[in-house]
Protein backbone atom coordinates (compact mmCIF):
# COMPACT_ATOMS: atom_id res chain seq x y z
CA UNK A 1 0.00 0.00 0.00
CA UNK A 2 1.02 3.19 -0.66
CA UNK A 3 2.16 5.19 2.17
CA UNK A 4 3.17 8.57 3.52
CA UNK A 5 4.56 8.98 6.97
CA UNK A 6 5.04 12.38 9.26
CA UNK A 7 7.31 12.43 11.79
CA UNK A 8 8.83 15.04 14.34
CA UNK A 9 11.97 15.09 16.26
CA UNK A 10 11.35 15.26 19.89
CA UNK A 11 12.88 18.73 20.43
CA UNK A 12 10.32 19.66 17.69
CA UNK A 13 13.04 21.40 16.21
CA UNK A 14 12.29 19.52 12.95
CA UNK A 15 9.41 17.61 11.45
CA UNK A 16 9.74 15.66 8.36
CA UNK A 17 7.86 12.64 6.05
CA UNK A 18 8.63 9.75 4.09
CA UNK A 19 6.54 8.90 1.25
CA UNK A 20 6.45 5.38 -0.58
CA UNK A 21 4.32 5.35 -3.91
CA UNK A 22 4.10 2.02 -5.96
CA UNK A 23 0.69 1.43 -7.13
CA UNK A 24 -0.39 4.83 -7.59
CA UNK A 25 2.83 5.33 -9.73
CA UNK A 26 1.96 2.12 -11.84
CA UNK A 27 -1.65 3.89 -12.78
CA UNK A 28 0.29 6.89 -13.34
CA UNK A 29 2.22 5.11 -16.38
CA UNK A 30 -0.52 3.31 -17.79
CA UNK A 31 -1.27 5.29 -20.78
CA UNK A 32 2.26 5.91 -21.56
CA UNK A 33 5.88 4.76 -22.08
CA UNK A 34 7.84 7.91 -20.95
CA UNK A 35 11.80 7.80 -21.91
CA UNK A 36 13.76 7.03 -18.82
CA UNK A 37 14.78 10.38 -17.83
CA UNK A 38 11.39 11.80 -18.39
CA UNK A 39 9.93 9.25 -16.16
CA UNK A 40 12.06 10.00 -13.01
CA UNK A 41 11.28 13.42 -13.55
CA UNK A 42 7.63 13.13 -13.19
CA UNK A 43 7.84 10.27 -10.58
CA UNK A 44 9.99 12.47 -8.42
CA UNK A 45 7.67 15.24 -8.71
CA UNK A 46 4.59 12.77 -7.74
CA UNK A 47 6.49 11.88 -4.57
CA UNK A 48 7.14 15.82 -4.00
CA UNK A 49 3.33 16.59 -4.88
CA UNK A 50 2.24 14.13 -1.99
CA UNK A 51 5.34 15.24 0.48
CA UNK A 52 3.87 19.32 0.24
CA UNK A 53 0.41 18.58 0.15
CA UNK A 54 0.83 16.48 3.61
CA UNK A 55 3.42 19.20 4.88
CA UNK A 56 1.33 22.32 3.93
CA UNK A 57 -1.95 20.82 5.17
CA UNK A 58 -3.83 22.91 2.58
CA UNK A 59 -7.49 22.52 1.89
CA UNK A 60 -7.64 21.54 -1.70
CA UNK A 61 -5.48 21.05 -4.38
CA UNK A 62 -1.74 21.61 -4.99
CA UNK A 63 -1.04 21.31 -8.41
CA UNK A 64 3.07 21.65 -9.51
CA UNK A 65 4.33 22.19 -13.23
CA UNK A 66 7.36 21.92 -14.70
CA UNK A 67 6.52 24.38 -18.33
CA UNK A 68 9.72 23.71 -20.44
CA UNK A 69 11.11 24.77 -23.34
CA UNK A 70 13.33 21.77 -24.28
CA UNK A 71 12.08 18.34 -24.79
CA UNK A 72 9.82 18.41 -22.38
CA UNK A 73 6.73 20.71 -22.68
CA UNK A 74 5.21 20.34 -19.40
CA UNK A 75 5.27 18.04 -16.57
CA UNK A 76 2.36 18.38 -14.00
CA UNK A 77 1.20 16.71 -10.66
CA UNK A 78 -2.04 17.69 -8.73
CA UNK A 79 -2.44 16.08 -5.54
CA UNK A 80 -5.70 17.01 -3.21
CA UNK A 81 -5.77 16.73 0.48
CA UNK A 82 -6.84 13.36 0.62
CA UNK A 83 -3.28 12.94 -1.05
CA UNK A 84 -5.20 11.56 -4.20
CA UNK A 85 -2.93 12.44 -6.95
CA UNK A 86 -2.93 12.54 -10.63
CA UNK A 87 -0.03 13.44 -13.48
CA UNK A 88 1.29 13.54 -16.79
CA UNK A 89 3.98 15.04 -19.05
CA UNK A 90 4.04 16.23 -22.64
CA UNK A 91 7.02 15.69 -24.59
CA UNK A 92 7.83 18.09 -27.59
CA UNK A 93 7.04 16.79 -31.14
CA UNK A 94 10.01 16.06 -32.35
CA UNK A 95 11.58 15.41 -28.96
CA UNK A 96 15.23 13.40 -28.45
CA UNK A 97 15.48 12.64 -25.22
CA UNK A 98 19.11 11.58 -24.27
CA UNK A 99 19.42 8.66 -21.96
CA UNK A 100 21.56 10.71 -19.46
CA UNK A 101 19.74 13.69 -20.01
CA UNK A 102 18.85 15.82 -16.27
CA UNK A 103 16.52 18.61 -15.35
CA UNK A 104 18.33 21.23 -17.21
CA UNK A 105 18.35 19.70 -20.26
CA UNK A 106 15.34 18.50 -20.61
CA UNK A 107 13.12 21.68 -19.67
CA UNK A 108 15.13 24.09 -18.94
CA UNK A 109 17.50 23.73 -22.42
CA UNK A 110 17.32 27.70 -23.59
CA UNK A 111 17.07 28.67 -20.08
CA UNK A 112 13.03 29.83 -20.35
CA UNK A 113 11.61 27.24 -18.02
CA UNK A 114 9.61 27.73 -15.19
CA UNK A 115 7.97 26.18 -12.00
CA UNK A 116 4.83 26.70 -10.87
CA UNK A 117 2.68 25.75 -7.96
CA UNK A 118 -0.93 26.43 -7.59
CA UNK A 119 -2.75 26.10 -4.36
CA UNK A 120 -6.62 25.83 -5.16
CA UNK A 121 -8.77 25.85 -1.85
CA UNK A 122 -11.26 23.62 -2.23
CA UNK A 123 -14.00 25.75 -0.74
CA UNK A 124 -14.05 29.19 -2.79
CA UNK A 125 -15.34 32.01 -1.89
CA UNK A 126 -17.27 33.71 -4.53
CA UNK A 127 -14.68 35.27 -6.96
CA UNK A 128 -11.53 33.85 -5.30
CA UNK A 129 -8.33 32.93 -7.59
CA UNK A 130 -6.44 30.10 -6.45
CA UNK A 131 -3.30 31.33 -5.32
CA UNK A 132 0.43 30.54 -7.57
CA UNK A 133 3.69 31.05 -7.13
CA UNK A 134 6.29 31.03 -9.86
CA UNK A 135 10.51 30.51 -9.87
CA UNK A 136 12.45 30.14 -12.71
CA UNK A 137 13.63 26.42 -12.78
CA UNK A 138 17.40 26.87 -10.93
CA UNK A 139 19.01 23.59 -9.97
CA UNK A 140 19.32 20.55 -12.01
CA UNK A 141 17.18 19.02 -9.31
CA UNK A 142 13.03 18.72 -8.68
CA UNK A 143 14.03 18.58 -5.02
CA UNK A 144 16.42 21.80 -5.61
CA UNK A 145 13.62 23.94 -7.51
CA UNK A 146 11.59 22.77 -4.59
CA UNK A 147 13.73 23.87 -1.53
CA UNK A 148 13.98 27.18 -3.87
CA UNK A 149 10.16 27.50 -3.97
CA UNK A 150 9.84 26.84 -0.38
CA UNK A 151 12.15 29.29 0.77
CA UNK A 152 10.91 32.20 -0.98
CA UNK A 153 7.65 31.25 -1.35
CA UNK A 154 6.68 30.00 2.31
CA UNK A 155 10.03 31.29 4.25
CA UNK A 156 10.49 27.62 5.45
CA UNK A 157 14.19 26.10 4.67
CA UNK A 158 13.23 22.62 3.92
CA UNK A 159 15.11 20.12 2.39
CA UNK A 160 13.78 16.96 -0.21
CA UNK A 161 15.79 13.48 -1.12
CA UNK A 162 13.73 11.84 -4.19
CA UNK A 163 13.84 9.09 -6.61
CA UNK A 164 12.16 7.35 -8.75
CA UNK A 165 12.25 4.68 -11.46
CA UNK A 166 9.51 2.30 -13.01
CA UNK A 167 8.16 0.87 -9.99
CA UNK A 168 8.28 2.92 -7.13
CA UNK A 169 8.64 6.84 -6.44
CA UNK A 170 9.88 7.69 -2.75
CA UNK A 171 10.85 11.00 -1.04
CA UNK A 172 12.45 12.12 1.89
CA UNK A 173 11.28 15.84 3.72
CA UNK A 174 12.97 17.55 6.20
CA UNK A 175 11.99 21.08 7.75
CA UNK A 176 13.24 23.35 10.16
CA UNK A 177 10.22 24.32 12.24
CA UNK A 178 9.80 28.42 12.80
CA UNK A 179 10.54 28.80 16.67
CA UNK A 180 7.77 30.18 18.26
CA UNK A 181 9.39 32.87 20.93
CA UNK A 182 12.50 32.17 22.97
CA UNK A 183 13.69 29.02 22.31
CA UNK A 184 15.76 28.99 25.95
CA UNK A 185 18.79 27.01 23.81
CA UNK A 186 22.09 28.42 24.64
CA UNK A 187 23.84 30.57 22.00
CA UNK A 188 25.38 28.50 19.65
CA UNK A 189 23.13 25.53 19.92
CA UNK A 190 20.14 26.89 17.79
CA UNK A 191 19.81 24.69 14.42
CA UNK A 192 21.61 22.01 15.76
CA UNK A 193 19.39 19.62 15.51
CA UNK A 194 18.30 20.85 11.77
CA UNK A 195 22.27 20.93 10.97
CA UNK A 196 22.72 17.29 12.70
CA UNK A 197 18.74 15.44 11.05
CA UNK A 198 20.17 17.05 7.24
CA UNK A 199 23.80 16.22 7.79
CA UNK A 200 22.25 12.16 8.37
CA UNK A 201 19.82 12.21 5.57
CA UNK A 202 22.67 13.09 3.55
CA UNK A 203 24.13 10.29 3.61
CA UNK A 204 21.17 8.78 1.75
CA UNK A 205 22.11 7.64 -1.40
CA UNK A 206 19.53 7.29 -5.05
CA UNK A 207 20.07 3.87 -4.98
CA UNK A 208 19.24 3.16 -1.05
CA UNK A 209 16.27 5.90 -1.35
CA UNK A 210 14.68 3.67 -4.42
CA UNK A 211 15.40 -0.32 -2.81
CA UNK A 212 14.60 0.49 0.76
CA UNK A 213 11.24 0.71 2.20
CA UNK A 214 10.12 3.73 4.27
CA UNK A 215 9.80 2.44 7.66
CA UNK A 216 13.58 0.76 7.25
CA UNK A 217 14.92 4.34 6.13
CA UNK A 218 13.32 5.80 9.01
CA UNK A 219 14.93 3.68 11.38
CA UNK A 220 18.21 3.49 9.50
CA UNK A 221 18.82 7.32 9.33
CA UNK A 222 17.75 8.38 12.61
CA UNK A 223 18.16 5.28 15.14
CA UNK A 224 19.77 7.36 17.30
CA UNK A 225 17.20 10.38 17.22
CA UNK A 226 14.15 10.22 19.67
CA UNK A 227 11.41 10.66 17.00
CA UNK A 228 7.27 11.05 17.07
CA UNK A 229 5.77 8.93 14.66
CA UNK A 230 2.32 10.20 13.29
CA UNK A 231 -0.66 7.75 12.05
CA UNK A 232 0.06 7.05 8.41
CA UNK A 233 -1.29 8.07 5.62
CA UNK A 234 -2.30 6.54 2.39
CA UNK A 235 -1.66 8.57 -1.52
CA UNK A 236 -3.99 6.84 -4.30
CA UNK A 237 -4.56 7.53 -7.96
CA UNK A 238 -7.23 9.65 -8.93
CA UNK A 239 -8.58 11.28 -11.95
CA UNK A 240 -10.73 14.42 -11.46
CA UNK A 241 -11.87 14.49 -15.39
CA UNK A 242 -15.64 14.80 -15.72
CA UNK A 243 -17.37 15.02 -19.65
CA UNK A 244 -19.37 17.80 -18.41
CA UNK A 245 -15.32 19.66 -17.70
CA UNK A 246 -14.52 18.17 -21.46
CA UNK A 247 -17.88 19.46 -22.45
CA UNK A 248 -17.08 23.39 -20.74
CA UNK A 249 -13.43 22.80 -22.97
CA UNK A 250 -15.33 22.10 -25.93
CA UNK A 251 -17.72 25.72 -25.20
CA UNK A 252 -14.46 27.73 -24.54
CA UNK A 253 -13.12 26.23 -28.27
CA UNK A 254 -16.38 28.14 -29.30
CA UNK A 255 -18.87 27.23 -31.66
CA UNK A 256 -17.50 27.73 -34.68
CA UNK A 257 -14.50 25.89 -34.49
CA UNK A 258 -16.71 23.04 -32.78
CA UNK A 259 -18.87 22.90 -35.73
CA UNK A 260 -15.48 23.22 -38.32
CA UNK A 261 -14.23 20.08 -36.31
CA UNK A 262 -17.62 18.18 -36.65
CA UNK A 263 -18.06 18.84 -40.64
CA UNK A 264 -14.17 17.43 -40.70
CA UNK A 265 -14.67 14.31 -38.13
CA UNK A 266 -18.10 13.62 -38.08
CA UNK A 267 -17.47 13.22 -34.07
CA UNK A 268 -15.05 14.88 -31.50
CA UNK A 269 -13.13 11.95 -29.85
CA UNK A 270 -11.30 13.95 -26.70
CA UNK A 271 -8.97 11.76 -24.61
CA UNK A 272 -7.95 12.21 -20.90
CA UNK A 273 -4.40 13.13 -21.06
CA UNK A 274 -4.07 11.80 -17.03
CA UNK A 275 -6.19 8.56 -17.09
CA UNK A 276 -7.17 7.85 -20.94
CA UNK A 277 -10.75 7.75 -20.13
CA UNK A 278 -12.51 8.30 -23.43
CA UNK A 279 -14.91 11.07 -24.34
CA UNK A 280 -17.04 11.57 -27.58
CA UNK A 281 -19.04 14.28 -28.91
CA UNK A 282 -21.58 13.70 -31.90
CA UNK A 283 -23.18 16.54 -33.38
CA UNK A 284 -26.60 16.46 -31.16
CA UNK A 285 -24.21 16.31 -27.95
CA UNK A 286 -22.33 19.44 -29.66
CA UNK A 287 -25.75 21.19 -30.29
CA UNK A 288 -26.48 20.34 -26.84
CA UNK A 289 -23.69 22.34 -25.32
CA UNK A 290 -24.20 25.22 -27.08
CA UNK A 291 -28.26 25.20 -26.71
CA UNK A 292 -27.06 26.03 -23.15
CA UNK A 293 -25.79 29.33 -23.58
CA UNK A 294 -28.65 30.09 -26.33
CA UNK A 295 -30.27 32.83 -23.99
CA UNK A 296 -27.09 34.99 -23.93
CA UNK A 297 -26.87 34.76 -27.29
CA UNK A 298 -30.17 35.77 -28.06
CA UNK A 299 -30.19 38.69 -25.87
CA UNK A 300 -26.61 39.94 -27.60
CA UNK A 301 -28.38 39.53 -30.93
CA UNK A 302 -31.03 41.90 -29.69
CA UNK A 303 -28.99 44.16 -27.75
CA UNK A 304 -27.58 44.43 -31.83
CA UNK A 305 -30.71 44.86 -33.26
CA UNK A 306 -31.45 47.29 -30.81
CA UNK A 307 -27.72 49.70 -31.67
ZN1 LIG B 1 -9.10 11.60 -16.57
Amino acid sequence: MDTLQRFLFENAEVRGELVEISETWRQIQALKDYPGPVRTLLGEMVAAAALLSANLKFDGMIVMQMHGDGPVRLLVVECDAELRLRATAKLAPDAAVDASAGLAQLVNAHGNGRFAITLDPKDKLPGQQPYQGIVPLDGDSVAGVIENYMMRSEQLETRLWLAADRDVSRGLLLQKLPKEGGSGAPAGEEGDTWNHTVMLASTLRREELLTTDIDTLLRRLFWQETIRVFEPRHPSFQCSCTREKVGNMLKMLGREEVESALADLGQLAIDCDFCGRHYAFDKVDCAQLFAAETPGDAMQQANGVRH
